[in-house]
């Protein structure tokens, strides 16, 4: 699944394709993805020029003058830039054509992603409430432990809640905690102002780190037959259950928290 680095390095791979061009056309080949397409991007994208791509959480946005298409990946989904004659191959859902003869294609296997309508001054639903991005530095650990006070929740279901803090999946939250060495299971109102400027650093680090990796799968954006942009993580503990911690040798313990798969080291994590 396209997590938020994947989701980043797709905007970074894109961007010099579609920054300044044109739209020529859009094709849907369905008339929803997870939810309905509104009917304003086929309507109203065409003629207008591309002036940005941004990331919102795991949402990218192609801005127009009116408004911005907004895209999510889902479980599955990947989006490539093609010449115009691409022959089209299973689960391409929507093309974008663009004024250079190219066209911007969305592929999505499990129908997970979105194609969405945000009119221009306005913040749709889906991006409404979410909290700080992640590498931004409105988040840090003062931050995280204002937030926390009062919470009684896991620290892990803490830093999931993606009115917390966006992009930390499954995946990340794990590593971040174990490279800040705190228990996932730890009450996240009960951790102090130290430990979570660790957990924010670490949270920084680690997603920073797998941004810099998926830069060397940028030309992927731009071919037919390659991969998209999913990147093989370096995982420490991350569905390593059993294995031994790579810092003290112990056996990674594994619990379910907030529905989550979570492995963790109880001797390296308090
Ligand atoms: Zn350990």
């Amino acid at each position: 699944m396209p997590e938020l680095p994947e989701v980043e390095t797709t905007r970074r791979g894109l961007a010099p394709h579609l920054q300044g061009r044109r739209v020529h056309g859009v094709i849907l080949r369905r008339a929803d993805l997870r939810w309905p397409i509104p009917p304003e991007v086929a309507e109203l994208l065409p003629g207008q020029r591309i002036d940005d791509i941004r990331r919102r959480a795991k949402y990218l946005l192609l801005d127009t003058a009116i408004g911005s298409a907004v895209l999510h990946l889902g479980m599955s989904g990947s989006l490539r830039v093609l010449p115009g004659d691409t022959p089209l191959r299973a689960h391409d859902h929507v093309d974008i054509s663009l004024d250079n003869g190219r066209l911007l294609r969305f592929n999505d296997p499990r129908r997970f992603g979105s194609l969405l309508w945000q009119p221009a001054g306005e913040i749709h639903p889906l991006l409404q409430g979410l909290g700080p991005e992640p590498l931004d530095d409105a988040f840090d650990g003062d931050y995280l432990f204002a937030r926390s006070r009062g919470r009684s929740a896991p620290v892990k279901t803490f830093l999931m809640d993606q009115a917390v803090v966006v992009g930390v999946g499954n995946i990340y939250a794990a590593e971040s905690l174990f490279k800040a060495g705190i228990s996932p299971l730890r009450e996240a109102g009960k951790i102090s102002r130290e430990r979570y400027q660790r957990l924010a650093d670490a949270v920084k680090e680690i997603l920073g780190y797998a941004i810099t990796r998926g830069g060397t799968t940028l030309r992927d954006f731009i071919s037919p037959d390659g991969a998209p942009g999913y990147f093989e993580q370096e995982l420490l503990v991350y569905g390593r259950d059993g294995l031994p911690c790579p810092t003290c040798g112990r056996a990674l313990k594994h619990a379910t928290i907030g529905q989550r798969a979570s492995v963790w080291c109880s001797h390296c994590q308090r």
